[in-house]
């Protein structure tokens, strides 16, 4: 290795929005930038189970910018494939990786088990692949987290390294490189500008070269006040539909910003005080770690942290853990908003109040994020006149709303904003549709910038 090099492999997310993992050659050792699950397709998952393209056990570091899956799902397999060394994060990361990890293990299990018993009676037995880890790989993979602050700098593998504050969930970090030359920047994924939750991302400030996010490099958000008229609008309109109120809702950031702002607006006296019930366990220990740090908010939340208040508990707020304490909601006789996973409608328990419900004109469905093509939630979205659920079918008869501003991402101004600290820096793109990588290169370039799509077969000297 010669010295003073940094040369940035990408492993993943690069072309696609998932499996986000960059292997860093540093002048002192061998780091990873995220450690990230592939999500989607077949083709695309059946990457999880290869062997990384590098050497797990030459690794000193793993830097991990947040704790979503397709961040930190391979930490794992890194794990059980040979790394002995040590992840940093910034705090939050290591109690929200671990809910995230255990809970896709699980899942990755019990497919998996159903998988063997549907190919034994086959008699293919054989072509059912494993998981690619189990519960103990999960242990140790949390067990390797460690949590920095951010702007502590720490030296890994000849370099200073911090984390800056990111914008996009509790934890989430981008990360400052610097070397004899000057500074490197990671993106990680970077927050929304118009978030309800946390404020902007710093800006990357004198940076040579960026390896930036351009999930949403081709879109541009709604305000955070257009976002919260339009919630007010339908909550208000729920409450005089006398029904019930199902949000489909993701765990972690989506259901504490919903939250946030049913609490808000029913306590300013702008809609109705109905009972608010989050009838999702996995939801509820991420809304207890986004509870254990007050310091990651926007001053809006900070505040009421300040007056005692837990701001992700509306007046009349109750978490449901129990399965009993779920079924017992379907016989509640008054109007009620329930918060359930999973957010696209694809399992969980807003399957069975979809089935409860659906079908009378007095419920209002209010879908508050991305629905994919081939679940649930994008039939509903698209008008189907009725679904099956559980073998039934049922007919959409609820009144559907969808709010559309309140996206964790950077769209494409926030990107820019981020990146215009830093205006000489070559910007190689990754973790984005192949559409809104280029469209967002050919904006940049546009403005006169140094810009190209990182390639997994392309290592990039910076
Ligand atoms: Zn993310």
């Amino acid at each position: 290795m010669t010295a003073g090099r940094l040369r940035v492999t990408a492993a993943g997310a690069a072309g696609t929005v998932t499996g986000s993992c960059h292997h860093v050659d540093a002048p002192e050792g061998e780091l990873l930038v995220d450690c990230g699950l592939f999500q989607g397709p077949r083709t695309l998952e059946d990457r999880n189970r290869e062997p990384f393209p590098f050497d797990p056990e030459r690794l000193d570091t793993v830097l991990l910018t947040h704790a979503h899956l397709d961040h930190v799902g391979r930490l794992p397999k890194l794990v059980a494939d040979g790394f002995r060394g040590r992840a940093l994060a910034a705090p939050g990361t290591r109690e929200i990786a671990e809910v995230i990890l255990r809970d896709a293990a699980k899942i990755a299990a019990e497919d998996y088990e159903r998988a063997l018993r549907k190919a034994r009676r086959a008699g293919r037995e054989d072509e059912v692949a494993p998981p690619p880890y189990d519960e103990e790989d999960v242990d140790r993979a949390v067990e390797a987290i460690d949590t920095i602050g951010y702007g502590e700098p720490v030296s890994v593998a000849g370099l200073r390294v911090r984390l800056r504050s990111a914008g996009h969930v509790v934890g989430s970090a981008w990360l400052e490189l610097e070397d004899e030359r000057g500074t490197v920047a990671f993106s990680g994924d970077l927050g929304n500008r118009e978030s309800l939750l946390h404020p902007t991302a710093e800006p990357v400030a004198g940076a040579r070269a960026v390896v930036c996010e351009g999930t949403y490099g081709d879109r541009r958000h709604r305000s955070r006040e257009a976002t919260r008229a339009e919630l007010k609008e339908v909550l208000a309109r729920a409450a005089d539909a006398g029904g019930r109120v199902l949000i489909p809702t993701f765990a972690l950031e989506r259901t504490q910003a919903v939250l946030f702002e049913i609490g808000r607006l029913q306590r300013a006296g702008d809609v109705p005080e109905l009972p608010v019930f989050l009838d999702s366990p996995m939801a509820t220990r991420m809304t207890e770690a986004y509870r254990a740090r007050p310091e990651a908010f926007r001053s809006e939340v900070r505040r009421r942290f300040e007056a005692g208040d837990d701001p992700f508990a509306p007046p009349r707020f109750r978490a449901t853990a129990s399965a009993e304490a779920s079924r017992e909601l379907n016989d509640l006789d008054e109007p009620a908003i329930v918060l359930a996973g999973s957010g696209m409608m694809t399992g969980g328990r807003i399957l069975h109040h979809l089935k409860h419900h659906l079908w009378k004109p007095t419920t209002q469905l209010i879908v508050v994020g991305y629905q994919a093509r081939g679940t649930l939630g994008r039939a509903l979205v698209g008008g189907a006149r009725s679904v099956r659920i559980f073998g039934d079918e049922i007919a959409a008869r609820a009144e559907i709303h969808t709010i559309g501003g309140l996206s964790a991402h950077a769209d494409a101004d926030d990107l820019k904003a981020w990146l215009g600290g830093s205006p000489d820096a070559a910007v190689h793109l990754v973790h984005g549709e192949e559409d809104a990588l280029t469209s967002f290169r050919d904006d940049l370039r546009g403005e006169g910038r140094d810009a190209a799509l990182l390639r997994e077969d392309r290592p990039v000297d910076l």
